[in-house]
């Protein structure tokens, strides 16, 4: 399969779609084992089969999952045991999208056409880390948590209370919430909050909302934060559909 992240790579279309042709050669195959509805707007999704086993997984690579149609959604899986054939993500739904109808009528014993797990953020690097972003970034640090790694979170977030509880729910301890605020006027704080935790021991992984992502790398920057200490991605933007 690792052969074949080049042409899933070129599978996917900007906007989430993608071929039947391609989907039937290209995609792996499991089935749902578990939802699991930790609060109101999360579920952690358990994945099984042997469509699993074999796969080449690390914290921080990214799954791309089959809505209904041909469109798909990114997530990414907190474990993957490629031996027995499993994994399990963390989705949250922020309202009635492609994703939040699909998480609400998921079932155990339900089939999902899966692309991946591939490379998207490179979590190879040693020492500590600081998780950066939002509720869509809950996951990838339960990930880095679950593999033995010290992980400090800032997370800005809809629903601090629903957060923290989810968070704790996952295994994520070390946390600082910023309530969101309308016209991102909580941005200044969050930043202030980020610098505020700057080490040079640290590298930091900074993902969500694309503003959010670029405000904190810009606070980051004036501190002196290196580039090779940070890794970011973009994970959603206001009226974009399937960022991958
Ligand atoms: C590499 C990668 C890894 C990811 N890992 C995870 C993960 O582990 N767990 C997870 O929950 N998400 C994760 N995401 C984010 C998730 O793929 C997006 O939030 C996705 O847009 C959800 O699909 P949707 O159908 O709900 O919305 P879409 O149909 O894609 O978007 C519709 C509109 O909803 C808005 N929107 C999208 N996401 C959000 C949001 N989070 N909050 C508020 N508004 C939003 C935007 O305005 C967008 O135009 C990841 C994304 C990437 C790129």
């Amino acid at each position: 399969m690792d052969g074949m992240a080049a042409d899933e790579r070129r599978a996917v279309t900007k906007d989430g779609f993608i071929s039947s042709a391609v989907l039937k050669l290209l995609a792996r195959r499991g089935e749902v084992s578990a939802v699991d509805a930790i609060s109101p707007h999360f579920k952690l999704i358990a994945l099984k089969g042997e469509g699993l086993k074999g796969a080449s997984w690390a914290p921080g690579h990214k799954l791309q999952v089959q809505m209904r149609g041909l469109s798909f959604r990114t997530y990414t899986p907190i474990v993957w045991d490629s031996v027995n054939g499993s994994a399990r993500f963390l989705a949250y739904a922020h309202g009635d999208s492609p994703a939040g109808k699909w998480m609400k009528d998921l079932r155990p014993g339900d089939g999902v056409t899966l692309f991946g797990p591939r490379r998207s953020m490179d979590m190879s690097f040693d020492g500590p880390v600081i998780v950066a972003g939002d509720e869509t970034v809950f996951g990838p640090a339960a990930g880095l948590v679950a593999a033995g790694r010290e992980v400090r979170c800032l997370f800005e977030v809809t629903d601090a209370g629903e957060s923290r509880d989810v968070l704790a729910q996952i295994g994520v301890g070390d946390v600082r919430l910023v309530p969101r605020e309308a016209d991102d006027a909580h941005h200044a704080a969050l930043a202030a909050m980020l610098t505020g935790m700057v080490d040079g021991r640290v590298t930091y992984v900074v993902a969500g909302k694309g503003a959010t992502v670029q405000r904190l790398v810009r606070a980051l920057r004036g501190e002196g934060v290196p580039a090779g200490r940070m890794r970011t991605k973009a994970y959603w933007l206001p009226g974009k559909t399937g960022i991958d």
